[in-house]
């Protein structure tokens, strides 16, 4: 069972790769993510279409989410731990920066507190 705060984490993940993936990868050919966490499947509120490499970031991302080892969940970047890889780490920083000023347009801040990065 995911906690509300694990579900958050998730949904804010999934909305940050799909505003991502819709900014820098439009005509790229895309299908609706999909989990095989059914928990996480139906968190998907509406269809959110992907290319395939982002659909591979996002289902690492909440892979790691669903594995982290700590309760509560510290920053990442504060964390002891450091899951993710070098490269995942990069990817989804790079994310961060074309989604959030995207999600602070539109009042989101909240979204953008104590996520990743
Ligand atoms: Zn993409």
């Amino acid at each position: 069972m995911l906690s509300r705060k694990e579900k958050r984490d998730i949904q804010i993940l999934i909305r940050f790769v799909h505003i991502f993936c819709r900014e820098k990868h439009g005509e790229d050919s895309k299908k609706p993510f999909s989990s095989p966490f059914e928990e996480v499947a139906s968190l998907i509120e509406r269809e959110v279409q992907l290319c395939e490499s982002c659909s591979e970031l996002l289902a690492y991302g909440v892979r790691k989410r669903f594995r982290c080892p700590h309760n509560p969940k510290p920053m990442c970047k504060k964390c002891e731990t450091q899951c993710y890889s070098q490269d995942y780490k990069q990817r989804v920083r790079e994310v961060m920066r074309v989604s959030g000023p995207y999600l602070i347009k539109r009042g989101r801040l909240d979204l953008l507190y104590h996520y990743l990065v």
